[in-house]
């Protein structure tokens, strides 16, 4: 059935509800659908992680967020999130995934795997988590090897390759490290990544120089077998005795979803994608991007704390472009 609407919202994390919130208060027939849980990309981050942000600065419409600590976990991010989109009654379909978008005149047509919908704008808030950087190495499919870090508990007593040097990568080791598994951290550059939350860089860099941490600088892995790592090393290939890898090499938007839509992406290994600064609308009228989305390859650029005034931006210009007559 074919239902029109003013605003649909593609994505369900943290700027996809900020954008159902601020449509719903300007009286906009908006619809949210997420392939997942509400806020899945949170849902799905490590078990204890703990926000680099205080909790005030992760607020949607200053709806106050109270936390334990100055910076939260994940699970009251959850709790915050979900309470925003139940106590606010947002209309959102969850574990309703959009295949395609198709623009007929001034119209969208969204289909989803269930049904399809129309409506006169649509934002695109889909983040870059779904996507991990993959190694094309032989053996990543192995399943002993994740993209994806969520419990320490699972690694202990066991021969752990942290594949990585940003926070991620970091915050996995050292976790890990701390419930008993044999951690070997392997890195392509010359040192742990400058990017490392200031408060935890030390932390890692004693665990290395005392040992308990192994580490092999400018060093990548060239093939993944059932027990052991080949390794490309200053000092040549080397073996490694390993049972588990974690690759955390980054995650990247999904560009062909983007390029599909018409969207203009640049031709440089960063691939930024066209929009206006004012408005977030794309170089398609009435197509917006909203949230971490915005970087392309640069996903360090965007997070929660700078990108959540997107969803005022896109909703006041909607707004104003309906009450200007055609
Ligand atoms: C470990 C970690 C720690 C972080 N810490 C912080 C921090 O302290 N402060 C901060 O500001 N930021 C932090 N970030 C970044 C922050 O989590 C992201 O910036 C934030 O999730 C971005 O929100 P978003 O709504 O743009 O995208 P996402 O949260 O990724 O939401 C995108 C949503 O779109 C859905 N989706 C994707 N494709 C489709 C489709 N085809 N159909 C329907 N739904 C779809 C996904 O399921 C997902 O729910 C951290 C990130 C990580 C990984």
């Amino acid at each position: 059935m074919i239902k029109e609407l003013d605003l649909i919202i593609v994505g369900g994390g943290p700027i996809g509800i900020a954008c159902g919130l601020e449509a719903q208060k300007k009286g906009l027939h908006y619809l949210i659908l997420e392939k997942g849980p509400i806020v899945n990309s949170l849902f799905n981050y490590p078990v204890n992680m703990q926000f680099f942000s205080s909790s005030e600065k992760l607020e949607i419409d200053e709806i106050p967020f109270i936390s334990k600590e100055a910076k939260p976990k994940r699970n009251e991010a959850l709790e915050y999130y979900r309470r925003i989109v139940t106590s606010n009654k947002l209309n959102i379909h969850l574990f309703e995934k959009v295949s395609s978008i198709q623009k007929e005149q001034a119209i969208f047509e969204v289909k989803t795997e269930r049904q399809e919908f129309t409506a006169k704008n649509v934002i695109i808030a889909t983040g870059f988590y779904d996507l991990p950087n993959k190694l094309n190495i032989p053996g990543e499919d192995l399943a002993k090897v994740s993209h994806y870090y969520k419990d320490p508990h699972f690694y202990a007593s066991q021969k752990l390759a942290v594949i990585g040097a940003s926070n991620s990568a970091v915050d996995a080791a050292l976790e890990c490290w701390r419930k008993g598994a044999e951690v070997t951290m392997i890195i392509r550059g010359p040192e742990i990544g400058q990017r490392v939350k200031y408060w935890v860089r030390p932390d890692i860099l004693n665990r290395i120089s005392e040992g308990s941490i192994k580490a092999y600088y400018n060093t990548t892995v060239s093939e993944i077998k059932h027990k052991e790592l080949i390794l490309s090393t200053p000092d040549g290939t080397q073996k490694l005795e390993n049972d588990f890898v974690l690759a955390l090499t980054g995650y990247k938007p999904n560009f062909h979803f983007l390029e599909a839509l018409g969207i203009h992406l640049s031709d440089d290994s960063k691939r930024l994608p066209t929009y206006d600064e004012d408005t977030m609308e794309t170089n398609i009228e009435g197509l917006f991007l909203a949230g971490v989305i915005c970087g392309g390859m640069e996903t360090h650029k965007w997070f929660i704390e700078n990108s959540r005034v997107h969803a005022k931006m896109i909703i006041n210009h909607i707004v104003k472009k309906r009450s200007v007559p055609a």
